[in-house]
């Protein structure tokens, strides 16, 4: 089957610095991909590119057999809001929202209805065990729980591809195992394909594979089997 996303080639250079020197790409619906690599090695730059968050200088990115540099801005941001979920190492929720309204928020700005979104939502804060912070803003709740909420937003819209950089990265190893454990679990029920930075062996584990980058190119895929 065709690659849900790729990229051929990429090139970006912030400035003097390069940050992508030839990185290459695919994963598949349903798969999990971790990238790895050392600090500063190109790993964000990479998920940015794919993500149709950066341009980069060179190369192409295909989306379900589209060329991201051949959409519009307009394009490129109605498809990360529809078809993208995004997971950070800090949260990044709104602070204002509740830990609902939050989780709502992307099938609201899709056009649901209030009612029918936070119904989906409270569902998926229930998967991912914090049912109960529904009514508190995230201010209130702590880092593990708050990552767990932003993985139910990025994953209440069924995107087909979920990017998740660093999402463990501000947790302990307890919560950041349980938070991947929920993710992978999500994403295998809905069939996304899930690109996630890592430096961490332990969260790498997640995955189906491994990319490994290094000054900006894409080493050999190591098999999961291999590890
Ligand atoms: P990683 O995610 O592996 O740590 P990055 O993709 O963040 O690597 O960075 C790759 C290189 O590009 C680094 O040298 C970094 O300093 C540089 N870089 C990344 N983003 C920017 C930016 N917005 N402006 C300038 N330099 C950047
Ligand atoms: P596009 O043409 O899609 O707008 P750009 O590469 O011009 O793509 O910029 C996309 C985003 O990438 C910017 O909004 C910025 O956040 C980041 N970015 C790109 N180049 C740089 C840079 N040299 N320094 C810092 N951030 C950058």
């Amino acid at each position: 089957s065709e690659p849900v996303l790729s990229a051929t080639a990429l090139q970006k250079a912030y400035g003097a610095t390069p940050a992508l020197d030839g990185a290459d790409f695919e994963i598949h619906a349903g798969e999990t991909v971790a990238v790895m690599g050392p600090s500063g090695s190109g790993k964000s730059t990479l998920l940015h590119c794919l993500a149709g968050i950066v341009r980069p200088d060179a190369g192409v990115v295909r989306y379900r057999g589209q060329e991201l540099s051949a959409m519009g801005d307009a394009e490129r941001s109605a498809l990360r809001r529809e078809e993208f979920g995004f997971v950070f190492q800090f949260g990044q929720l709104v602070p204002e929202l509740t830990c609902l309204e939050n989780v709502a928020l992307p099938l609201r700005l899709a056009g649901a209805r209030r009612r029918d979104a936070e119904q989906r939502a409270a569902r998926w804060l229930e998967r991912l065990e914090v049912a109960e912070l529904g009514r508190k803003r995230p201010g209130e709740v702590s880092g593990g729980q708050g990552q767990r909420v932003a993985v139910a937003r990025a994953l209440v819209a069924e995107p087909r591809v979920v990017f998740a950089d660093e999402p463990t990265g501000a947790l302990d190893s307890l919560n950041g195992e349980r938070v991947m454990q929920l993710l992978s679990a999500a994403a295998r029920e809905t069939r996304a394909a899930v690109v996630l930075v890592t430096h961490e062996a332990r969260v790498a584990a997640y995955s189906d594979r491994e990319v490994v980058v290094r000054d900006g190119r894409t080493r050999t895929n190591v098999s999961a089997d291999v590890r």
